[in-house]
């Protein structure tokens, strides 16, 4: 049923009340019938009692003094209570007009006791004491009945309410339960409100926390902090797209105004090829950008798609070595690799860790100066591989150790300003060991060298 709360909670309220009222009601209905029973039982034992006290004091007289005696009492009875009285033969003394026309037949009963029951006597009813007494060594049997029709007329009236009540306090219950229900919403609504109210303008916008220390408070405090969860990640996608467009900028005028001045007038040949081989350079750092820029697009999105096989990384680390070996190579550094006899297996995705070892060892390459040594070793222990990726380079202020990690993060801008790069490798470096299990770290030493440690977890073979 697709109901608005307000609704449900009213429909509920109203239900459980009417259950309630018809439960009460019912209750008392059974109470109000107990009690009458009692209270008509009462008088009619009462009535058989003055019976039975009349029959000792009068029942020496003889049968016309009793039968005289009984009358009397009959009619002194004014309530309708009605009276019948038998002899130890079963001749009636005395029998009240009603019970004349009805004449019931008599159930039977042992000595001195008394049992009820309820019968229609002329068309009303009564209900009935039986009693079977001895006065003076004779057996009377005696019917004394009161009319029940009073105390039937009260209980119809109490039904008659009930029912005409019932319906009315359901309808207050239910306008009742729409007020609380719409009361106990509002600060709900309130939520509603100022939620709409927030989109990419005013992320900073908070919703107003209630005083008391309820569910909605514990609500509002939760969708708050998810909205600063969300304020710092879109502004982490602004600042990227604002690093990205600013990166991609620079390359692309670059090759524009190289371009331009080589067609503003004719040159000689070689400073065509001069021209060329600029923006060659230039292209080809941009689509190095532009292929990072993509990997983190994608690992934002989640949408990486790695594929995570056995990988022996000592294997792997030969294979990077030699890579590495040629980019060195160009600046006189020499690369040397340690690394155990065994195979050292985890599960990865081989381009991604390939590309993981590559961005280290390209940094350890970018960042020392001609005539230094970089430094690749692997061990492991029971849990994890280690890769540490040592140099003798420039080295890493302290003060910027945590935030190379970060996307577009360059330590010491105008130290790297000559080195190429746009300070994403990292970043990635730090998302492709994150999907693996592991973990980044650098440790350094200002004009020293730096030590860059990947820990990855271990799988147990190939
Ligand atoms: P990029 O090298 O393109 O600037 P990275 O994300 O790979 O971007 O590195 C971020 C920053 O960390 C670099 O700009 C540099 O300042 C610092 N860095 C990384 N590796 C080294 C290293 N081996 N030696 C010194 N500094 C480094």
């Amino acid at each position: 049923m697709n109901l608005a709360i307000r609704a449900r909670l009213t429909f509920l309220y109203c239900a459980v009340l009417g259950l309630t009222f018809v439960a009460f009601f019912w209750i008392c209905d059974l109470g109000f019938r107990h009690s009458i029973e009692t209270t008509v039982n009462d008088s009619s034992r009462t009535n058989l009692e003055t019976v039975r006290r009349l029959l000792a004091n009068t029942a020496s007289q003889g049968d016309e003094s009793v039968r005289a005696e009984l009358r009397d009492l009959s009619n002194l009875w004014a309530n309708g209570a009605l009276l019948e009285v038998a002899d130890a033969k079963g001749t009636w003394l005395f029998r009240s007009p009603q019970f004349l026309r009805a004449s019931p037949s008599l159930p039977q009963l042992a000595a001195n006791d008394i049992a009820f029951f309820t019968t229609n006597l002329d068309s009303s009813q009564y209900r009935v004491a039986l009693g079977l007494v001895e006065v003076a060594g004779e057996r009377f049997q005696i019917h004394a009945a009161v009319p029940t029709e009073p105390f039937d007329q009260a209980l119809d009236r109490f039904r008659i309410i009930e029912k005409e009540a019932l319906p009315l306090l359901v309808l207050l219950a239910s306008l009742l339960g729409y007020w609380l229900s719409g009361k106990s919403l509002q600060p709900v609504n309130r939520i509603i409100q100022t939620a709409e109210q927030i989109g990419a303008q005013n992320l900073s916008r908070r919703l107003e926390v209630p005083e008391p220390r309820d569910e909605l408070r514990h609500l509002t405090e939760t969708l708050n902090a998810m909205l600063a969860r969300i304020e710092a990640s879109f502004q982490r996608i602004t600042q990227f797209t604002a690093d990205a467009s600013h990166d991609l900028r620079t390359p692309v005028a670059v090759i524009r105004t190289t371009a331009e001045i080589a067609l503003r007038r004719s040159r000689p040949a070689e400073e065509y090829r001069d021209a060329l081989s600029r923006i060659l350079l230039t292209s080809v750092e941009t689509s190095d950008l532009l292929e990072n820029l993509l990997t983190l697009a994608r690992a934002d999105a989640g949408a990486a798609g790695l594929e995570m096989l056995p990988l022996d990384l000592n294997a792997h680390l030969r294979k990077v070595q030699e890579q590495g070996a040629v980019l060195a190579a160009d600046k006189s550094l020499s690369i040397t690799l340690r690394t155990p006899d065994v195979p050292v297996w985890v599960r990865g995705d081989e381009i991604a860790i390939h590309r993981l070892l590559l961005i280290l060892i390209d940094n350890a390459v970018k960042y020392t100066p001609h005539g230094g040594h970089c430094e690749i070793s692997l061990s492991q222990n029971q849990a994890h591989a280690h890769i540490a990726v040592k140099d003798t380079g420039i080295g890493i202020p302290e003060s910027d150790l945590d935030c190379i990690f970060e996307r577009f993060r360059r330590a010491d801008r105008a130290r790297s300003r000559e080195t190429p790069g746009a300070g994403l490798g990292l970043a990635i470096a730090r998302w492709i060991t994150h999907m693996h299990g592991g973990t980044i770290s650098a440790e350094s030493t200002l004009g020293m060298g730096s030590v860059f440690h990947i820990r990855l977890p271990v799988s147990a073979s190939a």
